[in-house]
């Protein structure tokens, strides 16, 4: 979930200079001779499903790599893109998450997040944005999440604006420099790690602007993706008791099945939210949970997040990525439970590397494949559509 909503025409990131080979080929429809091909699926026109086309991939510039994809990832927001409800430039190669393995190399060395050499083969997995590092919000709030002039693969860069494919739904990807590149143990089951590939560190940064701490009752609105991340890294920090609210029926059950929450409770069924509300709040002895995180997305979760939240207690809210409009709150609610309360916005590099050195205890507690869902390169419009209607837990496309 870490896209930008500002306009890519406006970062540093602009093409200034003569078209490049994928470029002209966008404008032309003539072919180059280059020694690589990549098969990519291009968000053309919002409301349709996308394209397979097939580009050009250039040598990566100095400091810059191109992976060879093994999974691109499917996110909540690559539907909203679809849909267009996020400001954005066509056409673009979509896929803002993935894991592939090192194939060329931009000079000598690029380094790893950690510094050290990366080398051909290795697998790894890589941050879905860039920072400029010379805004306000990067140089004096320190803020690189709410960087004004962001760059996110899939999302903020137009196809044909650099050496090759900027998304991770591409048989090869091109990443610039500048790009926290995280290398994958060998110990890592790749579809584990892409589990939770937007929305763990999502989470890890969530949980960093308000820790879980030993012996809290935990409250998670939402049963996607990011909520159950939500849920199963409460549980690793601590957590007494972890109560899932959300739905459809079948997304809990996948979560209890995964081992992730001790309670799940669907608000969205033939009853409505009402029952499911009042049994969270029955679980939490009455008082309300320590600490409320939202992941669901809907506005209207929000006034009942806050009355789930006890006095003294927190309220984080993560879910409401996408502006989906005004809800009505009772403000006498902060007030009275005298609530701390939290947004967060995307992640950096370090969230990424924070989830991938927690890989190893995630998904040796959690059945974390079982939550995943693969489709070929060609099926992406299918994957796009069972993420928009929930029916799979985490899509990911394989290029290769
Ligand atoms: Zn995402
Ligand atoms: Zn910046």
């Amino acid at each position: 979930m870490t896209h930008t909503r500002q306009h890519p025409k406006g970062g540093p990131q602009a093409p200034a200079t003569a078209a490049t080979g994928e470029e002209r080929e966008l404008m032309t429809g003539e072919t180059t001779t280059a020694a690589r091909r990549s098969r990519c699926v291009v968000l053309e026109e919002f409301g349709r499903p996308p394209a397979v086309r097939d580009l050009t991939v250039d040598r990566p510039p100095p400091g810059g790599l191109v992976v060879e994809v093994r999974f691109g990832g499917v996110c909540g927001t690559d539907a909203h893109l679809q849909q267009g409800k996020l400001p954005i430039s066509t056409p673009v190669v979509l896929g803002h998450e993935g894991l592939g393995v090192v194939a060329e190399l931009g000079g000598e060395p690029v380094t790893d997040a950690t510094g050290a050499p990366l080398r051909p083969g290795d697998t790894v997995m890589w941050a879905s944005s860039i920072s400029c590092g010379t805004c306000v919000p990067c140089r004096i709030h320190g803020e690189p999440t709410l960087c004004e002039n962001r760059t996110t693969y899939g999302v903020t860069i137009p196809a044909g604006t650099g050496p090759g494919p900027a998304g991770s739904w591409s048989q090869y990807m091109c990443l610039r420099p500048g790009t926290t590149v995280v290398r994958l143990s060998g110990g890592i089951d790749p579809p584990a790690a892409m589990a939770f590939a937007c929305a763990g560190p999502t989470m890890v940064h969530a949980l960093r602007r308000r820790p879980v701490r030993l012996g809290e009752t935990v409250v998670v609105q939402g049963s996607g993706p990011v909520g159950l991340a939500a849920a199963a890294l409460a549980q690793l920090s601590g957590a007494a008791q972890v109560i899932v609210v959300g739905g459809p029926k079948e997304r809990l059950d996948l979560a209890a099945r995964a081992g992730i929450g001790d309670h799940h409770l669907d608000a969205v069924g033939a009853d409505g939210p009402g029952p499911a509300l009042a049994r969270a709040l029955e679980l939490t002895g009455g008082r309300g949970a320590d600490l409320v995180v939202e992941c669901s997305g809907a506005p209207e979760a929000v006034g009942q997040g806050l009355r789930l939240t006890r006095r003294g207690g927190a309220y984080l809210i993560v879910g409401q990525y996408t502006d989906r409009g005004d809800t009505e709150v009772n403000p006498h609610q902060f007030v009275h439970r005298q609530l701390t309360v939290a947004g967060s916005w995307g992640f950096t590099g370090a969230h990424l590397a924070a989830y991938v050195d927690h890989l190893p205890v995630l998904a040796g507690r959690f059945d974390l494949p079982g939550l995943v869902t693969s489709f070929p390169l060609d099926a992406a419009g299918q994957a796009l559509a069972h993420v928009a209607d929930g029916s799979v837990m985490k899509a990911v496309l394989r290029p290769s």
